[in-house]
């Protein structure tokens, strides 16, 4: 295990700020069997790169904002991406807005880019948010922070934040 967590380091160092791997609990961890051998005996040239935020949706009916990723895998091996969670703040005030997370897990194929589809539901704490302090706005902008992702049982987490602008029905 204290190669494993030796070789991560080696591997993350070259996009050091892109992705920080965290092991919650290193000795009760199951790493994948292909995936180990990835990350054991990689070079330096592979690391999984953070999801790309490429665009959002917005449904007034339901209060939801879609927010989508592109995820590429770099290896060679399939990668299933478990879970996705973010905090939602206003970004004008940083006030806490509630949590987006993906639906459904995605399978992501070897060499292949998934879109991951993260969704955020307005609380009723947001929408007396946005009557309050942003009485007769079209639009919020909104940040996604402590994104975190399980993929194939490895904890990913990053330090970036996501911007948003949402359309505002009142
Ligand atoms: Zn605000």
């Amino acid at each position: 295990m204290l190669l494993v967590l030796i070789s991560v380091a080696a591997i993350a160092g070259p996009v050091a700020g892109l992705i920080v791997l965290n092991y919650h609990n290193p000795v009760d961890m199951i790493i994948p069997p292909d995936l180990e051998e990835i990350v054991t005996a990689g070079t330096g040239n592979q690391a999984i790169e953070l999801p790309k935020y490429v665009g959002s949706t917005y449904d007034a009916a339901s209060r939801t904002v879609t927010a989508n990723f592109n995820f590429t895998n770099p290896f060679e091996a399939d990668l299933s991406v478990n879970s996705v969670s973010a905090d939602v703040e206003c970004a004008a005030h940083a006030f806490f807005l509630g949590h987006a997370e993906l639906i459904n897990p995605v399978e992501v194929r070897e060499g292949a880019t998934a879109t991951i589809s993260v969704v955020f539901t307005w609380t009723q704490t947001a929408e007396n948010h946005f009557l309050n302090a942003h009485p007769n706005a079209e639009s919020i902008d909104i940040i996604l922070i402590n994104l975190d992702l399980d993929v194939s049982g490895i904890d990913i987490q990053t330090p970036e934040n996501i911007s948003l602008t949402v359309p505002l029905v009142q």
